[in-house]
C-alpha cells in the first residue's frame, strides 16, 4: 500500500476539509486501511483519500470538489458488498456514507420511513419493530449492510419469495449526480408516474450513476406468529417437489436449501449440530410468519407430502435461531475456506436438479480435491455456489466454464450480489449486445466523465482520473 500522496492530493484534501471537516478526510494509509479492503479480504485497493460527509449538502459538495480536479468516486457504505464494487481500484476518493445514518420518524399512516443511506438494515429493522412494522429484507450482514449499499446492490436475501427485493421495498429515494446535482423523490406517493422511474432505475446500479443519499422505504405489518423448520429430503428434485406444495400457503416467509456435504461440513467447522436425528441428501429451511399460528397448516402440508422424511421444528425464538444458524454458517464456512470461487447465481427452478449434477461433474472433473458447497434461498431460484481449495491460478478458469453452464441453463451470473468488479467481464453472458449498449447510454448520460465508481460493471471505464 502506497502511503506517498499523489500530486494534488493535499489540495484537494484541503478543499474537502472545508467541506467536512478536517477529522472526516483520512490520508494516513492506517486509517484508510478497512476501507480499502473488502470484509473477506479479497479485494483491496489504495484510496487517494478517504471523505465522510454528514449529510446530502456535503455529499454534493464532495462530489463538485472531487469533479474540479478530475478524480473519480467509489461509493462505500457498510463495505459487506461481495463483488468489490465498494474498494477503491486504485487512485479515487473513496466517498463513505456511514455518517448519513439518520432515521426519520415512521410514518404510520403511509406505512414507511426515510432513512439516510448509511443507515444499517438492522437499525431500520428495529425502528420499524417499534412502531410494530417490519422492513421485509433481511440479510446475514443486517449489523453492518446499509440502506445505500442495499439499494446499491438490490440486495435480496431471505425473504424474496414473499416480498421482492429491495427495489420493491423503494417508495423513492434522493441522490446526488455525477454533476453534483440533487434529484429528490420521497413524498411517499404510491401513484406518481411524471416521466422515467429513477428510483428504480438506481436500485442495482453500484454507485455508477448517482450516490444515493436518502431512500423512502415500505414497511409491512410485524406478523406476530412465526414458525421454522428444517426438512429432510432424499435428493434436489423432493426439495423442489416440497417446496411447490408449501406455495400455496400464504404465510410462507423464506425457503432456502442446503445440501448434505455442505451442511456436515458447516457442522465440524462452526461446531453447530442439527436438530436431525439422522442425515438427509437435501435440506429445506422454511418460515412461516402470520397474524394467527401458521405451524398446523405448515405441519399440514409436511404430512401430506410423501417426499418428506422427517421435520424439526422451531417454534420459540431459541429453536429457530438454532435452525437459522445452520444456514448462516454456510457463509461463515466458506470465508474459512480461503481459495474460493464463489458466484451467486439464479436458476429456473425446473432445471436446478438437472443444473446441481451438471455442475458437481464439472468441479469432479476440473478440481477433484476441491469441496463444492452450495446452498441458497430456493424460493427464488437463488444459488449460492462456492468450491473451496481451488488454487488461485485456477479459480477463474473453473469460473468461465461455471458461468457458461449456467447461462446455458437459461440462469443469471448474477442473482442478489450484483456484477462489481467480480464479474465484468461475463455481462455479456447475461445481456445482449443492444441491451449493453442501452445500459451505456444511460452510464454516459448520466455521468459522461465516469466520475461514479469507474471499472464497475463496465470493465473499459476503468480510469481514476477522468476523461
Ligand atoms: C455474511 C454476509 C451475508 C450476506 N447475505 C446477503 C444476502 O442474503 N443477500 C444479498 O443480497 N446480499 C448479501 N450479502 C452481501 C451484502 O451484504 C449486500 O450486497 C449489501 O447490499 C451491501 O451493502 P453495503 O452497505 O455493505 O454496501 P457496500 O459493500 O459498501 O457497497 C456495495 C455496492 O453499493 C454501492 N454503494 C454503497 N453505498 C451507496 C450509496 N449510498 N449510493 C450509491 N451506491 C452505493 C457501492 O459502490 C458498491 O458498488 C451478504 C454479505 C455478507 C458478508
Amino acid at each position: 500500500m502506497s502511503a506517498l500522496p499523489a500530486p494534488g492530493c493535499d489540495d484537494l484534501a484541503a478543499s474537502l476539509a472545508a467541506v467536512v471537516g478536517a477529522e472526516h478526510v483520512l490520508a494516513d494509509p492506517e486509517l484508510r486501511a478497512s476501507y480499502e479492503v473488502d470484509c473477506v479480504g479479497v479485494r483491496r485497493g489504495d484510496a487517494l483519500l478517504v471523505v465522510r460527509p454528514a449529510d446530502t449538502a456535503e455529499v454534493a459538495a464532495v462530489v463538485v470538489a472531487c469533479r474540479e480536479v478530475g478524480v473519480a468516486l467509489v461509493p462505500q457504505g457498510g463495505n459487506t458488498g461481495l463483488t468489490g464494487g465498494g474498494v477503491p481500484r486504485g487512485g479515487e476518493v473513496l466517498l463513505s456514507l456511514r455518517r448519513l445514518d439518520r432515521i426519520e420518524p415512521v410514518d404510520v399512516d403511509a406505512g414507511q420511513v426515510t432513512v439516510g443511506a448509511g443507515a444499517t438494515l438492522a437499525a431500520v429493522q428495529a425502528a420499524a419493530l417499534a412502531s410494530d412494522m417490519e422492513l421485509a429484507v433481511d440479510l446475514g450482514a443486517r449489523d453492518q449492510a446499509t440502506i445505500g449499499g442495499m439499494v446499491g446492490t438490490n440486495a435480496g436475501g431471505t425473504r424474496v419469495l414473499r416480498h421482492g427485493s429491495m427495489r420493491a421495498q423503494v417508495v423513492g429515494l434522493e441522490a446526488v449526480l455525477a454533476d453534483g446535482g440533487v434529484v429528490e423523490r420521497l413524498s411517499g406517493l404510491l401513484k406518481d408516474n411524471v416521466g422515467y422511474d429513477l428510483p428504480g432505475l438506481l436500485c442495482g446500479s453500484e454507485g455508477t450513476l448517482a450516490v444515493v443519499t436518502r431512500v423512502r422505504l415500505r414497511l409491512v405489518p410485524r406478523l406476530s406468529h412465526r414458525v421454522t423448520a428444517l426438512v429432510g429430503v432424499g435428493n434436489t428434485s423432493d426439495a423442489l417437489a416440497v417446496l411447490r406444495r408449501l406455495r400455496p400457503l400464504a404465510s410462507l416467509d423464506a425457503a432456502e436449501i442446503m445440501w448434505d456435504d455442505a451442511l456436515a461440513l458447516v457442522q465440524e467447522r462452526v461446531g453447530l449440530r442439527s436438530p436431525l436425528a439422522g442425515r438427509h441428501a437435501v435440506y429445506l429451511l422454511v418460515e412461516c410468519t402470520a397474524m394467527h399460528d401458521p405451524t398446523d397448516e405448515l405441519a399440514q402440508v409436511l404430512g401430506a407430502c410423501s417426499a418428506v422424511e422427517d421435520v424439526a421444528v422451531g417454534q420459540d425464538a431459541a429453536g429457530r435461531a438454532a435452525i437459522w444458524a445452520l444456514r448462516h454458517g454456510h457463509a461463515e464456512s466458506v470465508v474459512i475456506g480461503g481459495n474460493t470461487v464463489k458466484l451467486d447465481v439464479t436458476l429456473p427452478l425446473g432445471r436446478l436438479a438437472a443444473f446441481e449434477s451438471r455442475l458437481r461433474a464439472v468441479c469432479a472433473r476440473r478440481e477433484p480435491d476441491a469441496v463444492p458447497l452450495l446452498f441458497g434461498h430456493v424460493g427464488d431460484g437463488n444459488l449460492h455456489v462456492n468450491v473451496l481449495g481451488v488454487p488461485p491460478e485456477r479459480t477463474g478458469e473453473l469460473t468461465d466454464e461455471v458461468l457458461t453452464l449456467f447461462a446455458a441453463h437459461g440462469g443469471s451470473i448474477s442473482a442478489e450480489h450484483g456484477i462489481g468488479v467480480a464479474k465484468r467481464a461475463y455481462v455479456r453472458l447475461g445481456r445482449s449486445a443492444a441491451d449493453v449498449e442501452a445500459m451505456r447510454a444511460i452510464k454516459h448520460g448520466l455521468d459522461p466523465r465516469g466520475m461514479l465508481n469507474p471499472g464497475v460493471i463496465f470493465a473499459e471505464n476503468h480510469s481514476s482520473k477522468l476523461r
